[in-house]
């Protein structure tokens, strides 16, 4: 398999994989976004709440903030050696929340949140919780712990992860007669019309929608677009509790995990049978 970064930063990434194959690319996504984990809040204790929000409804957004996960100082809950329900210093973590309206009607947003560990905190601090009539109070105890996208979206560690055949868009140059009729449908804006010829601009934009191909007035139509079957382009957005290059390592190293799993399963099974 050969791999070439097309695009990376703080969040996003986006690879050329060749030699690979669908099967292999879906996994990989499927592991993003189900089987890594990343922090989240999943349980709170009220101290005081005398706004019009239920405790439920807040606990319910308190749960959705992307915090920044440490991966490697955190256990999953069922991987802790402490074996508790409530947890231990290295299965989760406590985030307070002390906010008052004193002034007048007040959002509170995440940055308000206190946590005891000051490396896992809210991926942004103008995320909105709530608001706060002039009076009202909200004071609350948060447990964040390790989870999976599997059990609960909230943990899932990216709001994107796709991929798709790599495109192949070809123009007989000898049948074209540069109308630009398929650079004008074209909704990615691959294509571009130059005085007298059609080049094409964004290749990697291409959705493979044919669109082109049936705008044009030639017959047969003087653009043809195909996809090469074993090369794919990757792309994964983070919510930013997770830089994408870890993401994909733990995706890979779960992959890896899960398929020495299943090859240890075939020698059990067959070792029965024999
Ligand atoms: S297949 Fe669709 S996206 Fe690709 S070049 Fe043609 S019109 Fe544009
Ligand atoms: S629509 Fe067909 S003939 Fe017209 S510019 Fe495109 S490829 Fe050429
Ligand atoms: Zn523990």
């Amino acid at each position: 398999m050969k791999i070439e970064v097309l695009e990376k930063n703080e969040t996003n990434i986006r690879l050329l994989v060749r030699e690979a194959d669908v099967p292999l690319m879906n996994a990989l996504r499927r592991i993003v976004i189900s089987e890594v984990p990343s922090m989240a809040i999943d349980e709170i204790v009220v101290i005081e709440n005398s706004s019009i929000f239920q405790d439920e409804m807040i606990a319910h957004r308190l749960g959705l903030i992307p915090l920044k996960t440490d991966l490697d100082s955190y256990n999953l809950p069922e991987e802790c050696p402490c074996k508790s329900e409530f947890g231990c210093n290295l299965c989760r973590v406590t985030l307070t929340l002390d906010a008052e309206a004193k002034e007048g009607t007040r959002t509170v947003y995440s940055g308000e949140l206190i946590p005891e560990n000051p490396d896992v905190v809210p991926v942004s601090d103008k995320i909105p919780i709530m608001k706060l009539a002039k009076g009202q109070k909200l004071k609350l105890e948060a447990y964040a712990r390790l989870g999976k996208g599997k059990n609960h979206a909230k943990w899932q560690p990216v709001s994107m992860c796709t991929y798709k055949y790599f495109p192949k868009v070809e123009i007989d140059s000898k049948s074209c007669d540069a109308c630009g009729k398929c650079v004008e449908i074209c909704p990615r804006r691959v294509l571009t019309k130059t005085e007298n010829n059609i080049k094409i601009r964004d290749l990697m934009a291409c959705t493979l929608c044919q669109d082109c191909v049936d705008a044009c007035p030639r017959n047969p139509p003087a653009i043809r677009v195909d996809w090469e079957k074993d090369a794919f382009i990757f792309s994964l957005e983070s919510t930013g509790v997770l830089s994408p290059e870890r993401t994909l390592k733990e995706a890979s190293k779960t992959l890896d995990k899960q398929l020495r799993e299943l090859e240890e399963q075939i020698k059990v099974e067959n070792f029965e049978k024999d």
